[in-house]
Protein backbone atom coordinates (compact mmCIF):
# COMPACT_ATOMS: atom_id res chain seq x y z
CA UNK A 1 0.00 0.00 0.00
CA UNK A 2 1.15 3.64 -1.10
CA UNK A 3 1.46 6.00 1.99
CA UNK A 4 -0.33 8.14 -0.25
CA UNK A 5 -3.75 5.37 -0.44
CA UNK A 6 -3.07 4.62 2.84
CA UNK A 7 -3.53 7.94 3.81
CA UNK A 8 -6.69 8.25 1.31
CA UNK A 9 -5.05 11.32 -0.74
CA UNK A 10 -7.49 10.54 -4.42
CA UNK A 11 -5.88 12.27 -7.51
CA UNK A 12 -3.00 13.87 -5.25
CA UNK A 13 -0.45 13.24 -8.36
CA UNK A 14 -0.74 16.07 -10.76
CA UNK A 15 -2.09 14.24 -14.16
CA UNK A 16 1.13 16.62 -16.22
CA UNK A 17 3.83 17.98 -15.18
CA UNK A 18 3.45 21.43 -16.23
CA UNK A 19 5.51 24.05 -14.24
CA UNK A 20 4.37 26.47 -12.30
CA UNK A 21 5.86 29.91 -12.87
CA UNK A 22 8.86 30.75 -10.57
CA UNK A 23 9.64 34.37 -11.00
CA UNK A 24 12.68 35.85 -9.78
CA UNK A 25 11.67 39.35 -8.60
CA UNK A 26 12.51 42.31 -10.57
CA UNK A 27 12.51 44.54 -7.97
CA UNK A 28 16.19 43.45 -6.38
CA UNK A 29 17.28 45.97 -8.82
CA UNK A 30 17.43 49.79 -9.27
CA UNK A 31 17.84 51.22 -12.99
CA UNK A 32 18.05 54.49 -13.22
CA UNK A 33 16.55 56.39 -16.17
CA UNK A 34 19.82 57.26 -17.57
CA UNK A 35 23.50 56.71 -17.23
CA UNK A 36 26.23 58.89 -18.17
CA UNK A 37 29.85 57.60 -18.91
CA UNK A 38 32.39 55.99 -15.86
CA UNK A 39 35.33 58.31 -16.52
CA UNK A 40 38.15 59.16 -13.79
CA UNK A 41 35.71 57.62 -10.86
CA UNK A 42 32.83 59.56 -11.81
CA UNK A 43 29.65 60.27 -13.86
CA UNK A 44 29.94 62.48 -16.35
CA UNK A 45 28.03 63.26 -19.45
CA UNK A 46 28.58 62.66 -22.75
CA UNK A 47 30.48 65.51 -24.28
CA UNK A 48 29.35 63.77 -27.84
CA UNK A 49 25.34 64.46 -26.57
CA UNK A 50 24.03 61.56 -27.81
CA UNK A 51 21.91 58.59 -26.03
CA UNK A 52 20.15 55.76 -26.83
CA UNK A 53 17.40 53.33 -25.24
CA UNK A 54 17.98 50.02 -24.00
CA UNK A 55 15.79 47.87 -24.32
CA UNK A 56 14.31 44.23 -22.46
CA UNK A 57 14.70 41.88 -25.40
CA UNK A 58 12.02 39.40 -23.81
CA UNK A 59 9.01 42.32 -24.65
CA UNK A 60 11.26 45.51 -26.22
CA UNK A 61 10.45 47.32 -22.80
CA UNK A 62 12.53 50.28 -22.46
CA UNK A 63 14.74 50.12 -19.55
CA UNK A 64 16.87 53.25 -19.82
CA UNK A 65 18.86 55.80 -21.63
CA UNK A 66 22.13 54.98 -22.08
CA UNK A 67 24.76 57.64 -23.20
CA UNK A 68 26.48 57.33 -26.68
CA UNK A 69 30.25 58.00 -26.39
CA UNK A 70 32.46 60.25 -29.12
CA UNK A 71 35.63 60.56 -30.06
CA UNK A 72 35.89 63.08 -27.45
CA UNK A 73 34.34 61.02 -25.00
CA UNK A 74 36.83 58.52 -25.45
CA UNK A 75 39.74 60.13 -25.10
CA UNK A 76 39.28 61.76 -22.25
CA UNK A 77 38.43 58.05 -20.67
CA UNK A 78 41.96 57.10 -22.26
CA UNK A 79 43.59 60.35 -20.46
CA UNK A 80 42.08 59.38 -16.89
CA UNK A 81 43.41 55.56 -17.47
CA UNK A 82 47.00 57.30 -18.99
CA UNK A 83 46.74 59.54 -15.38
CA UNK A 84 45.78 56.86 -13.13
CA UNK A 85 48.08 54.30 -14.97
CA UNK A 86 51.56 55.43 -12.81
CA UNK A 87 50.16 54.91 -9.22
CA UNK A 88 48.25 52.16 -10.22
CA UNK A 89 51.20 50.31 -11.81
CA UNK A 90 53.74 51.33 -8.59
CA UNK A 91 51.41 49.72 -6.23
CA UNK A 92 53.04 46.53 -4.90
CA UNK A 93 50.95 43.51 -6.44
CA UNK A 94 49.41 42.07 -2.98
CA UNK A 95 47.84 46.03 -3.15
CA UNK A 96 46.33 45.63 -6.44
CA UNK A 97 45.16 41.95 -5.26
CA UNK A 98 43.48 43.56 -2.20
CA UNK A 99 40.97 45.34 -5.04
CA UNK A 100 40.42 42.46 -6.78
CA UNK A 101 39.75 40.75 -4.17
CA UNK A 102 37.19 43.21 -2.64
CA UNK A 103 35.62 43.35 -6.09
CA UNK A 104 34.93 39.67 -6.58
CA UNK A 105 33.39 39.66 -3.01
CA UNK A 106 31.16 42.28 -3.62
CA UNK A 107 30.25 40.70 -7.09
CA UNK A 108 29.32 37.53 -4.75
CA UNK A 109 27.05 39.44 -2.02
CA UNK A 110 25.39 41.27 -5.15
CA UNK A 111 25.08 37.89 -7.35
CA UNK A 112 21.25 38.70 -7.63
CA UNK A 113 21.23 41.84 -8.15
CA UNK A 114 23.46 41.61 -10.84
CA UNK A 115 21.92 38.17 -12.07
CA UNK A 116 18.03 39.54 -12.67
CA UNK A 117 19.60 42.63 -14.46
CA UNK A 118 21.82 40.33 -16.58
CA UNK A 119 18.75 38.43 -17.63
CA UNK A 120 16.79 41.52 -18.20
CA UNK A 121 18.74 43.24 -20.06
CA UNK A 122 20.34 40.02 -22.53
CA UNK A 123 17.46 37.86 -22.37
CA UNK A 124 19.24 34.43 -21.11
CA UNK A 125 17.81 32.55 -18.57
CA UNK A 126 17.72 33.72 -14.85
CA UNK A 127 19.10 30.39 -13.80
CA UNK A 128 21.98 30.74 -16.25
CA UNK A 129 23.21 34.11 -14.83
CA UNK A 130 22.79 33.04 -11.41
CA UNK A 131 24.61 29.66 -11.99
CA UNK A 132 27.07 30.67 -14.30
CA UNK A 133 27.60 34.50 -15.62
CA UNK A 134 28.26 35.54 -11.83
CA UNK A 135 29.77 33.18 -10.13
CA UNK A 136 32.63 32.91 -13.37
CA UNK A 137 32.66 36.79 -13.03
CA UNK A 138 33.48 36.59 -9.36
CA UNK A 139 36.28 33.91 -10.37
CA UNK A 140 37.69 35.63 -12.65
CA UNK A 141 38.78 38.34 -10.06
CA UNK A 142 39.54 35.69 -7.79
CA UNK A 143 42.06 33.79 -10.11
CA UNK A 144 44.07 36.93 -11.13
CA UNK A 145 43.67 38.81 -7.85
CA UNK A 146 45.81 35.40 -6.89
CA UNK A 147 48.51 36.33 -9.54
CA UNK A 148 48.73 39.69 -8.43
CA UNK A 149 52.19 39.60 -6.07
CA UNK A 150 52.85 36.44 -8.14
CA UNK A 151 53.96 37.85 -11.59
CA UNK A 152 57.45 37.22 -11.05
CA UNK A 153 56.98 33.43 -10.36
CA UNK A 154 54.56 33.15 -13.42
CA UNK A 155 57.54 34.15 -15.45
CA UNK A 156 60.47 33.17 -13.92
CA UNK A 157 63.72 34.74 -15.44
CA UNK A 158 62.01 37.19 -16.78
CA UNK A 159 60.77 40.79 -15.34
CA UNK A 160 57.01 41.56 -16.53
CA UNK A 161 55.85 45.08 -17.02
CA UNK A 162 52.35 46.63 -17.68
CA UNK A 163 51.86 47.73 -21.29
CA UNK A 164 50.10 50.95 -19.78
CA UNK A 165 46.50 51.62 -21.09
CA UNK A 166 44.40 48.88 -22.42
CA UNK A 167 41.33 49.96 -24.65
CA UNK A 168 38.86 46.77 -24.06
CA UNK A 169 35.64 45.73 -26.62
CA UNK A 170 33.17 43.52 -25.30
CA UNK A 171 30.20 41.66 -26.74
CA UNK A 172 26.10 41.10 -25.73
CA UNK A 173 26.15 37.15 -25.28
CA UNK A 174 28.34 37.09 -21.49
CA UNK A 175 28.15 41.47 -20.83
CA UNK A 176 29.48 41.00 -17.23
CA UNK A 177 31.65 37.78 -18.17
CA UNK A 178 33.10 39.42 -20.30
CA UNK A 179 34.09 42.36 -18.61
CA UNK A 180 35.38 40.16 -15.92
CA UNK A 181 37.90 38.34 -18.33
CA UNK A 182 39.13 41.46 -19.64
CA UNK A 183 39.23 43.79 -16.79
CA UNK A 184 40.66 40.64 -13.86
CA UNK A 185 44.07 40.75 -16.08
CA UNK A 186 44.76 43.61 -16.77
CA UNK A 187 44.52 44.86 -13.44
CA UNK A 188 46.43 42.29 -11.80
CA UNK A 189 49.22 42.99 -14.09
CA UNK A 190 48.82 46.95 -13.51
CA UNK A 191 47.73 48.07 -16.75
CA UNK A 192 44.51 50.79 -16.49
CA UNK A 193 42.04 50.04 -18.60
CA UNK A 194 38.95 51.64 -20.90
CA UNK A 195 36.04 49.34 -21.54
CA UNK A 196 32.91 49.12 -23.75
CA UNK A 197 30.38 47.43 -23.44
CA UNK A 198 28.02 46.11 -26.37
CA UNK A 199 25.01 48.83 -27.41
CA UNK A 200 22.16 45.93 -26.49
CA UNK A 201 23.83 45.16 -22.83
CA UNK A 202 25.23 48.11 -20.91
CA UNK A 203 23.47 47.40 -17.68
CA UNK A 204 25.76 45.18 -15.92
CA UNK A 205 28.69 46.79 -16.61
CA UNK A 206 27.37 49.87 -15.48
CA UNK A 207 26.14 48.35 -12.37
CA UNK A 208 29.81 46.60 -12.01
CA UNK A 209 30.85 51.13 -11.67
CA UNK A 210 29.19 51.13 -8.48
CA UNK A 211 30.83 48.02 -7.38
CA UNK A 212 34.24 49.18 -8.24
CA UNK A 213 33.44 52.68 -6.38
CA UNK A 214 32.08 50.24 -3.12
CA UNK A 215 35.76 48.71 -3.81
CA UNK A 216 37.21 51.95 -3.40
CA UNK A 217 39.16 51.48 -6.65
CA UNK A 218 41.43 53.95 -7.71
CA UNK A 219 39.76 56.80 -10.01
CA UNK A 220 40.80 56.29 -13.12
CA UNK A 221 41.49 52.66 -13.00
CA UNK A 222 38.95 51.68 -14.80
CA UNK A 223 36.50 53.62 -17.19
CA UNK A 224 33.70 52.39 -18.92
CA UNK A 225 31.94 53.84 -22.23
CA UNK A 226 28.93 52.98 -23.52
CA UNK A 227 27.65 53.35 -27.20
CA UNK A 228 27.88 51.52 -30.03
CA UNK A 229 30.27 50.36 -33.15
CA UNK A 230 31.45 54.08 -33.83
CA UNK A 231 32.66 54.27 -30.26
CA UNK A 232 34.33 50.91 -30.21
CA UNK A 233 36.27 52.01 -33.40
CA UNK A 234 36.78 55.57 -31.50
CA UNK A 235 38.62 53.28 -29.03
CA UNK A 236 40.61 51.07 -31.53
CA UNK A 237 41.59 54.71 -32.57
CA UNK A 238 42.70 55.79 -29.69
CA UNK A 239 45.76 56.41 -27.80
CA UNK A 240 45.73 53.07 -26.07
CA UNK A 241 48.68 50.33 -25.76
CA UNK A 242 46.13 47.68 -26.31
CA UNK A 243 43.48 46.41 -27.61
CA UNK A 244 41.37 43.35 -26.07
CA UNK A 245 38.16 42.70 -28.74
CA UNK A 246 35.65 39.75 -28.35
CA UNK A 247 32.84 39.83 -30.81
CA UNK A 248 32.52 39.06 -34.53
CA UNK A 249 35.24 37.98 -37.08
CA UNK A 250 34.41 40.09 -39.30
CA UNK A 251 34.52 43.09 -36.92
CA UNK A 252 37.67 41.50 -35.28
CA UNK A 253 39.38 41.32 -39.28
CA UNK A 254 38.77 45.40 -39.26
CA UNK A 255 40.35 45.94 -35.88
CA UNK A 256 43.36 43.88 -36.82
CA UNK A 257 43.93 45.92 -40.23
CA UNK A 258 43.70 49.53 -38.30
CA UNK A 259 46.19 48.21 -35.80
CA UNK A 260 48.83 46.82 -38.28
CA UNK A 261 52.00 48.54 -38.04
CA UNK A 262 50.65 50.89 -34.70
CA UNK A 263 52.84 49.16 -32.41
CA UNK A 264 49.52 48.65 -30.46
CA UNK A 265 49.11 44.94 -29.06
CA UNK A 266 46.19 43.03 -30.06
CA UNK A 267 44.31 39.70 -28.74
CA UNK A 268 41.25 39.02 -30.95
CA UNK A 269 38.62 36.38 -29.40
CA UNK A 270 36.05 35.96 -32.24
CA UNK A 271 33.30 33.74 -33.88
CA UNK A 272 33.31 29.86 -34.04
CA UNK A 273 31.30 26.80 -35.40
CA UNK A 274 32.38 24.15 -32.93
CA UNK A 275 31.92 20.15 -33.63
CA UNK A 276 30.39 18.26 -31.05
CA UNK A 277 31.78 14.70 -31.92
CA UNK A 278 29.72 11.75 -30.87
CA UNK A 279 30.97 8.19 -30.64
CA UNK A 280 28.81 5.09 -30.89
CA UNK A 281 30.70 4.11 -27.51
CA UNK A 282 29.76 7.29 -25.85
CA UNK A 283 26.76 6.88 -23.14
CA UNK A 284 24.01 8.19 -25.33
CA UNK A 285 22.01 9.70 -22.79
CA UNK A 286 24.13 11.65 -21.26
CA UNK A 287 25.73 12.70 -25.09
CA UNK A 288 21.92 13.97 -25.73
CA UNK A 289 22.37 16.31 -22.49
CA UNK A 290 26.14 17.25 -23.68
CA UNK A 291 24.40 18.00 -26.82
CA UNK A 292 21.92 20.15 -25.59
CA UNK A 293 24.19 22.12 -23.45
CA UNK A 294 26.77 22.55 -26.09
CA UNK A 295 23.67 24.43 -28.83
CA UNK A 296 21.06 25.54 -26.62
CA UNK A 297 22.53 26.68 -23.47
CA UNK A 298 22.47 30.65 -23.77
CA UNK A 299 20.04 30.29 -26.73
CA UNK A 300 23.21 29.30 -28.50
CA UNK A 301 24.77 32.88 -28.35
CA UNK A 302 28.02 31.60 -27.51
CA UNK A 303 31.41 31.91 -29.31
CA UNK A 304 32.37 27.77 -28.53
CA UNK A 305 28.69 26.67 -29.08
CA UNK A 306 28.75 23.12 -30.19
CA UNK A 307 26.86 24.15 -33.44
CA UNK A 308 28.11 21.28 -35.56
CA UNK A 309 27.16 17.36 -34.06
CA UNK A 310 28.97 15.26 -36.02
CA UNK A 311 27.17 12.12 -34.77
CA UNK A 312 28.95 8.77 -36.13
CA UNK A 313 26.59 6.83 -38.27
CA UNK A 314 25.72 3.92 -36.26
CA UNK A 315 24.37 5.47 -33.78
CA UNK A 316 22.78 8.60 -35.85
CA UNK A 317 18.99 7.60 -35.98
CA UNK A 318 18.79 7.01 -31.89
CA UNK A 319 20.27 9.68 -30.78
CA UNK A 320 18.24 12.31 -33.28
CA UNK A 321 14.95 10.57 -31.85
CA UNK A 322 16.51 10.99 -28.27
CA UNK A 323 17.34 14.40 -28.88
CA UNK A 324 14.39 15.27 -30.65
CA UNK A 325 12.80 14.13 -27.21
CA UNK A 326 14.89 15.80 -24.96
CA UNK A 327 14.49 19.29 -27.12
CA UNK A 328 10.32 18.75 -26.56
CA UNK A 329 10.53 19.19 -22.77
CA UNK A 330 12.88 22.79 -23.26
CA UNK A 331 10.69 25.42 -21.43
CA UNK A 332 11.43 28.47 -23.57
CA UNK A 333 9.79 31.63 -21.78
CA UNK A 334 11.00 34.67 -19.54
CA UNK A 335 14.12 35.16 -18.75
CA UNK A 336 13.48 35.92 -15.55
CA UNK A 337 11.37 32.91 -14.63
CA UNK A 338 13.77 29.98 -13.01
CA UNK A 339 12.21 27.26 -14.86
CA UNK A 340 13.41 28.94 -18.32
CA UNK A 341 15.62 26.68 -20.27
CA UNK A 342 15.58 29.09 -23.04
CA UNK A 343 15.37 32.82 -22.76
CA UNK A 344 15.31 36.00 -25.62
CA UNK A 345 16.82 36.40 -28.53
CA UNK A 346 19.62 39.48 -27.71
CA UNK A 347 18.11 41.99 -30.19
CA UNK A 348 15.65 42.24 -33.05
CA UNK A 349 19.29 41.95 -35.58
CA UNK A 350 20.36 38.89 -34.25
CA UNK A 351 16.68 37.22 -34.43
CA UNK A 352 17.11 38.46 -37.97
CA UNK A 353 20.25 36.71 -38.66
CA UNK A 354 19.07 33.50 -37.34
CA UNK A 355 15.83 33.84 -39.21
CA UNK A 356 18.00 34.53 -42.52
CA UNK A 357 20.17 31.39 -42.29
CA UNK A 358 17.68 28.88 -41.33
CA UNK A 359 15.92 29.77 -44.30
CA UNK A 360 18.81 29.21 -45.93
CA UNK A 361 19.31 25.60 -44.15
CA UNK A 362 15.27 25.08 -45.51
CA UNK A 363 16.55 26.33 -49.17
CA UNK A 364 19.40 24.17 -49.36
CA UNK A 365 17.29 20.86 -48.56
CA UNK A 366 18.24 20.45 -45.40
CA UNK A 367 15.51 18.99 -43.02
CA UNK A 368 14.07 21.29 -39.84
CA UNK A 369 12.67 19.53 -36.72
CA UNK A 370 11.46 22.22 -33.93
CA UNK A 371 9.48 20.89 -30.98
CA UNK A 372 6.06 22.27 -30.54
CA UNK A 373 6.54 25.28 -28.55
CA UNK A 374 4.51 28.61 -28.08
CA UNK A 375 6.52 31.71 -28.41
CA UNK A 376 5.37 34.63 -26.76
CA UNK A 377 3.85 37.46 -28.19
CA UNK A 378 5.99 40.59 -27.52
CA UNK A 379 10.24 40.51 -28.03
CA UNK A 380 12.16 38.59 -30.23
CA UNK A 381 12.05 34.51 -29.92
CA UNK A 382 13.19 31.93 -31.92
CA UNK A 383 12.54 28.13 -30.87
CA UNK A 384 15.17 25.20 -30.06
CA UNK A 385 16.02 23.93 -33.73
CA UNK A 386 18.12 21.08 -35.29
CA UNK A 387 18.78 19.95 -38.93
CA UNK A 388 19.91 17.03 -40.63
CA UNK A 389 20.49 15.77 -44.16
CA UNK A 390 22.74 18.83 -44.12
CA UNK A 391 25.28 18.90 -46.57
CA UNK A 392 29.14 19.65 -45.34
CA UNK A 393 28.99 22.70 -47.42
CA UNK A 394 25.62 24.50 -46.98
CA UNK A 395 25.79 27.80 -44.95
CA UNK A 396 24.26 26.02 -41.96
CA UNK A 397 27.35 23.80 -41.59
CA UNK A 398 29.27 26.42 -42.26
CA UNK A 399 28.57 29.87 -41.04
CA UNK A 400 28.33 30.86 -37.45
CA UNK A 401 24.04 31.12 -36.50
CA UNK A 402 24.49 32.52 -33.04
CA UNK A 403 21.27 31.39 -32.48
CA UNK A 404 19.31 27.64 -30.94
CA UNK A 405 19.94 26.25 -34.31
CA UNK A 406 21.80 22.63 -34.55
CA UNK A 407 23.32 21.28 -37.64
CA UNK A 408 24.10 17.47 -37.93
CA UNK A 409 26.07 15.73 -39.98
CA UNK A 410 27.52 12.24 -39.80
CA UNK A 411 30.80 10.13 -39.67
CA UNK A 412 32.30 6.62 -40.04
CA UNK A 413 36.06 6.62 -38.69
CA UNK A 414 37.65 8.62 -36.57
CA UNK A 415 39.90 10.35 -38.92
CA UNK A 416 36.97 11.28 -41.05
CA UNK A 417 35.53 12.98 -37.75
CA UNK A 418 38.82 14.87 -37.54
CA UNK A 419 38.31 15.97 -41.27
CA UNK A 420 35.04 16.84 -40.83
CA UNK A 421 35.58 18.64 -37.71
CA UNK A 422 38.78 20.79 -39.03
CA UNK A 423 36.76 21.57 -41.94
CA UNK A 424 35.88 25.09 -41.01
CA UNK A 425 37.34 28.32 -40.95
CA UNK A 426 37.30 28.73 -36.71
CA UNK A 427 39.07 26.68 -34.29
CA UNK A 428 37.92 27.74 -30.82
CA UNK A 429 36.39 24.74 -29.68
CA UNK A 430 35.86 21.33 -29.72
CA UNK A 431 33.52 18.39 -28.12
CA UNK A 432 34.34 14.55 -27.98
CA UNK A 433 31.63 11.95 -26.63
CA UNK A 434 33.30 8.75 -25.97
CA UNK A 435 33.29 6.16 -23.32
CA UNK A 436 37.22 4.76 -25.05
CA UNK A 437 39.86 6.63 -22.92
CA UNK A 438 42.10 6.59 -25.24
CA UNK A 439 40.62 7.89 -28.11
CA UNK A 440 40.06 11.28 -26.25
CA UNK A 441 43.82 12.36 -26.37
CA UNK A 442 43.86 11.38 -29.95
CA UNK A 443 41.00 13.34 -31.07
CA UNK A 444 42.21 16.46 -29.15
CA UNK A 445 45.74 16.32 -30.53
CA UNK A 446 44.16 16.43 -34.32
CA UNK A 447 41.38 18.98 -33.66
CA UNK A 448 42.40 22.51 -34.49
CA UNK A 449 40.78 23.91 -31.41
CA UNK A 450 41.63 26.39 -28.72
CA UNK A 451 39.22 24.21 -26.31
CA UNK A 452 38.44 20.24 -26.65
CA UNK A 453 35.93 19.22 -24.28
CA UNK A 454 35.68 15.60 -23.69
CA UNK A 455 32.06 14.17 -22.23
CA UNK A 456 30.96 17.73 -21.68
CA UNK A 457 30.55 20.71 -23.28
CA UNK A 458 30.49 24.81 -22.22
CA UNK A 459 32.43 24.17 -19.00
CA UNK A 460 34.73 27.23 -18.04
CA UNK A 461 37.20 27.59 -15.27
CA UNK A 462 39.79 30.69 -15.00
CA UNK A 463 42.59 28.23 -14.41
CA UNK A 464 42.00 27.28 -17.80
CA UNK A 465 43.14 29.22 -20.99
CA UNK A 466 40.73 29.75 -23.63
CA UNK A 467 40.89 31.33 -27.00
CA UNK A 468 41.35 30.29 -30.83
CA UNK A 469 43.11 29.08 -33.85
CA UNK A 470 42.33 30.19 -37.56
CA UNK A 471 39.54 32.70 -37.75
CA UNK A 472 38.35 32.37 -34.33
CA UNK A 473 41.34 34.99 -33.34
CA UNK A 474 44.48 34.39 -31.27
CA UNK A 475 45.86 35.44 -27.69
CA UNK A 476 44.59 33.64 -24.70
CA UNK A 477 42.30 34.61 -21.74
CA UNK A 478 42.21 32.72 -18.38
CA UNK A 479 44.69 30.91 -16.57
CA UNK A 480 48.70 31.64 -16.57
CA UNK A 481 48.35 32.43 -20.79
CA UNK A 482 45.77 34.76 -19.64
CA UNK A 483 48.56 37.36 -17.98
CA UNK A 484 51.01 37.10 -20.88
CA UNK A 485 48.92 39.83 -23.70
CA UNK A 486 48.95 42.38 -20.72
CA UNK A 487 52.64 42.49 -20.03
CA UNK A 488 55.81 43.33 -21.62
CA UNK A 489 59.06 41.27 -20.63
CA UNK A 490 62.29 43.58 -19.88
CA UNK A 491 64.84 41.62 -21.45
CA UNK A 492 67.77 41.71 -18.44
CA UNK A 493 65.89 39.83 -15.36
CA UNK A 494 65.49 41.67 -12.13
CA UNK A 495 65.55 45.38 -13.21
P1 LIG B 1 30.33 42.79 -33.07
O1 LIG B 1 29.71 43.85 -33.87
O2 LIG B 1 31.65 42.27 -33.48
O3 LIG B 1 30.38 43.29 -31.56
C1 LIG B 1 31.40 43.12 -30.61
C2 LIG B 1 31.76 44.44 -29.97
O4 LIG B 1 32.47 45.26 -30.91
C3 LIG B 1 30.58 45.27 -29.53
O5 LIG B 1 30.91 46.00 -28.37
C4 LIG B 1 30.40 46.17 -30.73
O6 LIG B 1 29.64 47.29 -30.49
C5 LIG B 1 31.82 46.50 -31.07
N1 LIG B 1 32.03 46.98 -32.43
C6 LIG B 1 31.20 46.91 -33.50
N2 LIG B 1 31.78 47.45 -34.59
C7 LIG B 1 33.00 47.86 -34.20
C8 LIG B 1 34.10 48.49 -34.89
N3 LIG B 1 34.04 48.78 -36.18
N4 LIG B 1 35.21 48.77 -34.18
C9 LIG B 1 35.30 48.45 -32.89
N5 LIG B 1 34.31 47.88 -32.19
C10 LIG B 1 33.17 47.57 -32.84
O7 LIG B 1 29.35 41.60 -32.95
P2 LIG B 1 27.76 41.73 -32.96
O8 LIG B 1 27.32 42.65 -34.04
O9 LIG B 1 27.30 42.04 -31.63
O10 LIG B 1 27.40 40.25 -33.34
C11 LIG B 1 27.60 39.82 -34.68
C12 LIG B 1 28.11 38.41 -34.72
O11 LIG B 1 29.36 38.30 -34.04
C13 LIG B 1 27.25 37.41 -34.01
O12 LIG B 1 26.18 37.02 -34.78
C14 LIG B 1 28.23 36.31 -33.74
O13 LIG B 1 28.40 35.54 -34.90
C15 LIG B 1 29.51 37.05 -33.46
N6 LIG B 1 29.76 37.22 -32.02
C16 LIG B 1 30.76 36.51 -31.45
C17 LIG B 1 31.00 36.64 -30.10
C18 LIG B 1 32.07 35.90 -29.41
O14 LIG B 1 32.00 35.74 -28.20
N7 LIG B 1 33.11 35.43 -30.07
C19 LIG B 1 30.22 37.48 -29.34
C20 LIG B 1 29.22 38.22 -29.94
C21 LIG B 1 29.01 38.08 -31.28
P3 LIG B 1 28.06 47.14 -30.76
O15 LIG B 1 27.55 46.33 -29.64
O16 LIG B 1 27.55 48.50 -30.72
O17 LIG B 1 27.88 46.46 -32.08
MG1 LIG C 1 27.43 45.07 -33.85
Amino acid sequence: MTELSRRGVAAALPGDWTYAPALESRELVTISERYGLFIGGEWVEARSGESYTTLAPRDEEPLAQIAQAGVEDVSAAVAAARAAFPAWSALPGAARAKYLFRIARILQERAREFAVLESLNGGKPIKESRDVDLPLAAAHFFYYAGWADKLEYAFPARTPRPLGVVGQIIPWNFPLMMAAWKLAPALATGNTAVLKPAETTPLTALLLCDVLRQAELPRGVVNIVTGDGTTGAALVEAEVDKLAFTGSTEVGKEISRRLAGSGKKLTLELGGKAANIVFEDAALDQAVEGIVNGIYFNQGHVCCAGSRLLLQESIAAPVIEKLKRRMATLRLGDPLDKNTDIGAINSRAQLRKIEELVAAGRAEGAEIYQPPCALPEKGYWFPPTVFTNVAQSSRIAQEEIFGPVLSVLSFRTPQEAVEKANNTPYGLSAGVLTEKGSRIPWMAERLRAGVVWANTFNRFDPASPFGGYKESGYGREGGLHGLEPYLRFDSAPGR
